[in-house]
């Protein structure tokens, strides 16, 4: 049998607290609830669970806090098969949080990065070996910018493929870059990466990311899909798959990690897109970002 592909995801863990209610609170006022859910999130570990579901072996790198929240959201991803012992919690800390509330069909979110802000480059060193395991390692920007650098830079000694997922978006330093195989920023990352404007053609745009030492660039679409540009100028577009769309949160998640899993089997880039659509057109038939993730057999016989 051949052996698993192998996915390390070095990100954030949060609890998505979210609360409805008919109308927001206005500042200074209380209002009365109609419902909270308790959903785990964070890109990190979305996407770790995600790469999981698929069949990937996949290692979690990251922090949660000393409370409830991350003692649940630990045993959540262990219960997905997912390696967390090289996810630390540190006392005296929190659990990353997301506060959403979500009323009139729209939503108003908080975040508190929490323990997600304290992994810290000796993470990244203590986590040498798992590191050493991986064929892609998995980064997004919910941790320290330092440490994504870090963290990219270790996996490219190591000799190991890095995957970027440039969200939430951020300019980020050449330094970064040049040390990521394939990047994955939907529209609006893309653009404020490459520093231009929306009338700048999608290709030039992906072209300037690929100018700055980036292998691949892989641009998500949304529901037009998700289009590819390699160093050696292979190029195309690949289009989403028609669902009845239930909630597009962890659409990002999904793709990237199905992205991932491809590649760390050995599927070239054009194919791993392919693969990856048909992951994150799943992911958005279903509620909830982690939930909602599909398994491998979900995904062929969608293929089907
Ligand atoms: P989010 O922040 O909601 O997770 P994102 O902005 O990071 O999303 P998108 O580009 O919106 O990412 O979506 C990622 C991928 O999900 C797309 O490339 C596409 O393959 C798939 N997808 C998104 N929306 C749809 C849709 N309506 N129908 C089918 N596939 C979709």
């Amino acid at each position: 049998m051949n052996k698993p592909p192998q996915v390390v995801v070095i990100g954030s863990l949060n609890m998505d607290i979210v609360v409805e209610a008919d109308r927001p609170p206005l500042m200074g006022e209380t209002v009365h609830g109609n419902q909270v859910h308790f959903i785990p999130g964070g890109k990190g570990a979305n996407q770790a669970v995600a790469s999981a579901r698929l069949g990937a072996k996949t290692t979690m790198i990251g922090a949660v806090g000393s409370d409830a929240f991350g003692a649940g959201l630990l045993q959540a991803l262990g219960q997905e098969g997912i390696d967390v012992g090289a996810v630390k919690t540190i006392e005296g800390s929190h659990t990353g949080v997301a506060s959403i509330v979500l009323s009139q069909g729209d939503n108003q979110i908080i975040v508190v990065a929490g323990a997600n802000g304290q992994v810290t480059v000796a993470d990244i060193d203590q986590s040498e070996d798992k590191i050493a395991q991986a064929d892609v390692v998995l980064l997004q920007l919910e941790i320290p910018l330092q440490t994504v650098i870090y963290a990219a830079a270790k996996a490219k000694q190591l000799g190991k493929t890095v995957v970027l997922n440039p969200a939430p978006a951020r300019e980020l330093p050449d330094e970064l870059l040049q040390n990521v195989d394939v990047l994955i920023p939907n529209e609006s990352e893309l653009y404020l990466l490459a520093k231009v404007g929306a009338e700048v053609e999608l290709e030039k745009a992906m072209d300037m990311l690929l100018q700055k030492g980036v292998a691949t660039v892989v641009t998500t679409l949304g529901s037009k899909g998700a289009a590819y540009l390699t160093a050696a100028g292979e190029s195309g577009l690949v289009n989403s798959h028609p669902v009845q769309v239930v909630d597009t949160t962890g659409a990002g998640d999904s793709f990237n990690a199905g992205f991932s899993y491809a590649l760390a089997g050995g599927a070239p880039v054009e194919a791993a897109v392919s693969f990856a659509t048909k992951v994150a057109a799943l992911a958005v038939t279903k509620l909830g970002a982690q939930a909602g993730m599909p398994t491998l057999a979900q995904v062929e016989e969608f293929i089907a």
